[in-house]
């Protein structure tokens, strides 16, 4: 299987032992027909032109059985936007995390500043979720990032700090949790932190990890997303403690999306 970060050379930094991970965040875009066709495209891409890195999409709810059909036998996995944090129940319109797991999905996105800002999800709700999803053996991307006011404010690091604090849950794992650092002022904006800027963060956001994981912070992959585009993917994918991007808008066209991947570092 491609994805592993066990699977590490001897030599090389920390940095080159993680195999990039290229996720696509669909939002609430697409039809069956539509998503199919896309998820077709991306499969058929890679397969024609493997990435040096892991490709993960996560389609809207209601079309992750008609996507995971169609990736069936592929390199790309596949994920949900979100769950709930109890395994079953009362909950009208919500999807439990076992439930993601029976369709196929590896992956959940949790803690998204979409939901985070739609539905007022505090960090002990998104650690709730986190915990769910492990327990349902999938594997968290646990999504983190300040506003612009607060980077501003010169808040930044402390907020992300804090995120991770109130929201890691119990038992992650280099193998069970990957975090995307979101600004949520460079989300589908077209602007993006610099490079030193991102790796600075990154740099903060793993060192954060140690407190709670110890030395399994340093094989935890760690994604930059917020406004990842063909045109500055490689720029971005080459910084210290970038592992990967999470990606919106540029997911949404196959092409676009193979080319973030084709930028990824060779492992
Ligand atoms: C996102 O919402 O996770 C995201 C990164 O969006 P975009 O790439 O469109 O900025």
């Amino acid at each position: 299987m491609p994805e592993t970060t066990s699977a590490a050379p001897a030599s090389g930094t920390a940095s080159t032992r993680r195999r990039q991970l290229i996720a696509g965040n669909w939002k609430m875009n697409g039809t069956r027909a539509s998503g199919v066709a896309l998820a077709g495209a991306v499969a058929d891409m890679a397969r024609r032109n493997a990435p040096p890195c892991d490709l993960v999409v996560c389609p809207p709810a209601t079309i992750l059985m008609a996507v995971g059909g169609r990736l069936a036998g592929s390199t790309v996995s596949f994920g949900g936007q979100d769950c709930h944090a109890k395994p079953d129940g009362a909950h009208t319109g919500d999807i439990a995390a076992p439930m993601l797991a029976d369709l196929g999905c590896r992956y959940v996105i949790v803690g998204h500043s979409e939901r985070r800002a739609d539905h007022g999800e505090s960090d002990t709700a998104v650690k709730a979720k986190a915990t769910a999803a492990l327990a349902a053996g999938l594997t968290i991307i646990l999504c983190v990032g300040e506003t612009e006011a607060q980077r501003d404010g010169g808040q930044a690091t402390s907020v992300v700090g804090s995120q991770i604090a109130g929201s890691l849950p119990e038992g992650a794992a280099a193998e069970n949790c990957i975090v995307a650092y979101e600004p949520v002022w460079a989300i589908g904006t077209g602007r993006t932190p610099t490079g030193e800027e991102i790796a600075a963060m990154h740099g903060h956001i793993r060192a954060s990890l140690r407190k709670h994981v110890g030395e399994a912070a340093d094989r935890m992959r760690l994604l930059y997303g917020g406004s990842v585009k063909p045109s500055n993917a490689a720029e971005i994918l080459a910084l210290d403690d970038v592992d990967g991007a999470l990606v919106g808008g540029a997911s949404l066209k196959a092409e676009d999306f193979l080319a973030i991947a084709a930028a990824a570092r060779k492992p």
